[in-house]
């Protein structure tokens, strides 16, 4: 049984039910307002948990299939089975479109599908995260062109590559 209240719900669970979901593939998306208490991608879509107008628990999008698989020990995966690294690309893709629109950081011009490469704005060596909120997408000799470079550094590349193209 999922927690129907939000007061049901205690952080220790929440924090649980995150990491089992991130040991397994998903990725965990920052809320979109302030009634959602966790958003994570799944193998149907992404998943939400949000409290409504009288503090009940909503459970959408199968959040409440990857918390009875935690729950009783079963198994789940955020990726259907096959083309999982296929999927994941796609659920980046589609979700940084989503919040950005397709024009790569750096020159502006549209990304597709298959040339669209993740941007890490911290870059992970430098020790950024790798969550949504330190990516961008860009195309992949854009992406290769700024290696390493501090975020400033991307920024300026950014404007200048944008400025030159016009
Ligand atoms: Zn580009």
């Amino acid at each position: 049984m999922t927690p129907a209240h939000r007061s049901d719900l205690s952080d220790k669970d929440l924090s649980g039910l995150v990491a089992f979901v991130t040991e397994r593939g998903s990725e965990v998306l920052a809320p979109t307002n302030e009634w959602e208490v966790a958003r994570f991608t799944g193998p149907s879509g992404v998943c939400v948990i949000y409290r409504n107008a009288k503090d009940r628990l909503v459970w959408s999008g199968g959040a409440d299939v990857a918390w009875n698989a935690w729950k009783n020990a079963k198994e789940w995966r955020a990726n259907k089975r096959t083309k999982r690294g296929a999927s994941k690309r796609w659920a980046r893709f589609a979700t940084l479109t989503a919040r950005d629109g397709n024009a790569c950081f750096y020159c502006g011009k549209p990304v597709t599908f298959e040339d669209f490469t993740v941007e890490h704005l911290v870059s992970l060596t430098h020790g950024g995260p790798d969550h949504i909120a330190n990516m961008a997408i860009s195309h992949a000799r854009c992406n290769a062109t700024a290696g390493h470079l501090s975020v400033v550094q991307k920024v300026r590349l950014a404007v200048d590559m944008k400025g030159s193209a016009q």
